[in-house]
């Protein structure tokens, strides 16, 4: 009988760097993985500005507890990404402060980075892509994924995380290829060798972007990613064969997508689960995208338009920004004290002038009481729409 992979999930009961070491302890460590001077990139999740503990980007502390391992192990870290085709890399890791917590460790934006072409005759959907370079040249790839539900995919965990991987004029091929296929045609290309979910908080209803939070409080670890993906989805109330592109990965050998082929070790599997809202429609919203990107091409190829205006436009109906819940503010001031652009005063209550605002959302990644969040209108009317 074949070996089972295991998938380790630990619930958070210190602190996180903490927890991340015992879920790596569990399946084996690091260090086997990693020899002396290994380059190593890790590959965290910052689609967009916003902070982690509104679910949408990885926590900064999962990412510190990586680079510590890496290093230990003899490994050479990088930190990358290329994200959401709207938003602007270097302008996430500005607002959510990367680069200052993660001291001399390189962190790269994977959209200034050489793009390599690479052929795949065998691939079924993604035949041609444009690769960073650095990723390719890569000894380890260490993906650092949320829990999040996707309005097209399901669940995005660390399949779907390897997009950031693409540059920005790449990422649209995937919609247009078939979505589903392409994700398992690129995790051959870039597979991430072992994946560390950052299980803090996750997101429903309509991820990956303008969901709503779910504090878990896990970390899961593994190296196979769709074994992992499997086990996250699950723990998210979802069966393994509702991730379409996990079902596609199973059956074409990318990795485990059977539970009952995977070895649980740490929490009891049924102890962890918690049903997310479902995003509504994936259908219709992947017609959409796929035409979104359609259009996008359209018009750079025929006015030579700025296709991330474009997508900025588009996105921006979903307007981002900071709400205030009166009750958990104990007027500190530090909303005010953060704000590059003196949005926000007190009068009683922290008060914010939009007209001023850019939606950098840096007072809600700085409210030390979490009583900022971001308030996404659109969001508000979809939710109806989530299961
Ligand atoms: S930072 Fe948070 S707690 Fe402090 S005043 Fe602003 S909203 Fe209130
Ligand atoms: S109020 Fe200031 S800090 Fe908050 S999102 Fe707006 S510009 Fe950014």
């Amino acid at each position: 009988m074949s070996k089972k992979t295991s998938v380790s999930i630990v619930r958070i009961e210190k602190d996180i760097n903490e927890t991340v070491r015992k879920a790596v302890d569990l399946v084996g460590g690091l260090a086997p993985r990693i020899s002396q001077g290994d380059k190593v990139l890790i590959k965290p999740n910052f689609i967009r500005e916003e902070p982690s503990h509104v679910g949408t980007t990885t926590n900064i502390e999962v990412i510190k507890a990586t680079v510590a391992l890496v290093k230990e192990a003899g490994g050479v870290p990088t930190v990358a990404e290329a994200s959401g085709n709207q938003y602007d890399t270097e302008y996430i890791y500005r607002t959510l402060g990367l680069r200052e917590a993660l001291g001399d460790v390189t962190v790269m934006d994977l959209d200034q980075d050489e793009i390599v072409t690479i052929k795949n005759d065998d691939a079924i959907a993604l035949k041609e892509v444009g690769v960073a370079r650095t990723v390719l040249e890569a000894d380890l790839i260490i993906g650092l994924p949320l829990l999040k539900t996707h309005m097209t995919t399901s669940t995005t965990i660390g399949m779907k995380n390897m997009m950031g991987v693409l540059p920005q004029r790449e990422k649209w091929k995937m919609h247009m290829s078939g979505l589903h296929q392409a994700l398992v045609d690129l995790n051959r290309i870039a597979k991430p060798g072992f994946v560390i979910v950052d299980g803090v908080v996750g997101m429903e209803g309509f991820g990956p972007t303008i969901g709503s939070p779910v504090e878990m409080n896990l970390i899961l670890a593994g190296e196979d990613v769709v074994a992992v993906d499997t086990v996250g989805s699950y723990v998210m109330g979802f069966q393994p064969q509702e991730v379409k592109h996990l079902e596609l990965a199973g059956e074409q050998g990318l990795g485990i997508h059977d539970l009952n082929e995977i070895e649980i070790l740490g929490e009891e599997l049924e102890s962890v689960v918690r049903a997310f809202k479902r995003s509504f429609g994936s259908k219709v919203i992947e017609v959409w995208a796929a035409n979104q990107y359609r259009l996008g091409t359209f018009l750079l190829n025929r006015f030579n338009y700025d296709i991330r205006g474009f997508l900025k436009s588009v996105s921006d109906i979903y307007v981002t920004k900071p709400q205030l819940t009166k009750n958990l503010c104990d007027i500190c001031g530090l909303c005010v004290e953060t704000c590059p652009t003196g949005a926000v005063t007190i009068d009683s209550y922290p008060r914010f002038d939009y007209t001023r605002c850019t939606k950098c959302l840096r007072c809600v990644q700085h409210c030390p009481v979490k009583a900022l969040r971001p308030s996404r209108k659109p969001a508000t009317i979809l939710k109806l729409f989530s299961a």
